[in-house]
């Protein structure tokens, strides 16, 4: 198809958002993909118990109400278990096309705050929930659906470490935890975009949702409350609590995770203008792009010089590398 073609020209995933977020290693998460995605073969050797008394559409809606971790001790429990919470329609398209929000969960101990259910609303959804471009991220402490420049500027998904947010707060961590009864356990992984080194605090928490429940609690006063909503967290935190999360269109069976201009990118490197540096970061649905292609110059002369997608043609290091690297390993992956 020509608009396959087009793409394949003119547009490039931005690996190095994906980097730059919790994200699991790619040996890790094949050496259990299988076993995520599949259920065992063999026959189950034993019943459900008493539950097997249940029609298997009672026990599916029950399998539905149960949070995340829960759901993965039952599905533990045996094969007759593993193989009904394995087909489970909304299990299924997770583990195949969310998985890192799945594992992201997991990892940061919110996986017994949410549903399936919960992880499936934002799989399905195109744009990011606070500005309406397209999403390809998961803020993990509300499995909000979100954008990469909402995850770098967006208050609504400003996180701060558990520590200083109990001393601006003045609420002791302790007191914190009971009441707010969650908090995000950070998991290693680079967080910079410039190969800086970002300190990693144990836990975080997210301002806004927090702050919000405090004050509903009559615990937390303006002074206090303004005095969070205004401090300024150090950079690369906000990276520590969302994770890359590919679009499901679960009417066609597409997966999208997003793609940016290489057009842009030569813009950008001719000419140094104000919000130049914008367009080359902003990330476009498979379709979206299309609309963006008739507008941006430069994408189409790359067009063009490929001769309708039949002869190679030279693009930005930027574009070529998936983005900010500054060194790869000898698998292609950044440091
Ligand atoms: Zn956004
Ligand atoms: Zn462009």
């Amino acid at each position: 198809m020509l608009s396959d073609k087009i793409l394949d020209v003119c547009a490039y995933h931005r690996r190095d958002f994906d980097l730059v977020l919790v994200r699991s290693r790619p040996h890790d998460t094949q050496a259990v993909l299988a076993s995520l995605q599949n259920a065992c073969q063999a026959c189950p050797a034993s019943s459900l118990g008493s539950l097997d008394s249940l029609p298997t559409e009672l026990l599916c809606i029950i399998l539905r109400d149960l949070d995340v971790l829960s759901y993965f001790q039952f599905r533990h429990v045996n094969r007759r278990a593993c193989a009904l919470a394995t087909t489970a329609h909304e299990y299924q398209s997770v583990a195949r096309h969310g998985l890192e929000g799945l594992r992201g969960l997991l990892r940061a101990g919110l996986a017994p705050l949410f549903t399936m259910g919960d992880l499936y609303s934002p799989l399905i959804r195109e744009e990011c929930v606070l500005c309406g471009s397209f999403g390809g991220f998961l803020f993990l402490p509300t499995v909000t659906r979100c954008c990469i420049a909402c995850i770098q500027t967006s208050p609504d998904l400003r996180v701060m470490c558990t520590s200083t947010f109990s001393r601006l707060a003045k609420i002791s961590t302790r007191r914190l935890r009971r009441v707010l009864g969650s908090e995000l356990r950070t998991v290693p992984g680079s967080y910079s975009m410039l190969d800086k080194r970002t300190r990693r605090p144990k836990h975080l928490i997210a301002v806004q949702t927090a702050t919000a429940k405090l004050e509903q609690l009559g615990i937390l006063d303006q002074d206090r409350s303004r005095a969070l909503l205004s401090w300024d967290e150090q950079e690369g935190r906000q990276f520590m609590a969302s994770t890359a999360f590919p679009w499901y269109d679960p009417h066609n069976g597409q997966v999208d995770d997003g793609i940016s201009c290489k057009g842009c990118q030569v813009r950008f490197e001719n000419r140094l203008e104000v919000g130049v540096a914008d367009d080359r970061d902003r990330v476009f649905s498979r379709s979206s792009y299309l609309s963006h292609f008739q507008s941006c110059t430069e994408a189409q002369e790359l067009w063009t010089q490929s001769e309708g997608g039949t002869k190679a043609v030279w693009e930005p290091e930027f574009t070529r590398r998936g983005g900010f690297f500054n060194e790869l390993d000898s698998d292609g992956l950044p440091r």
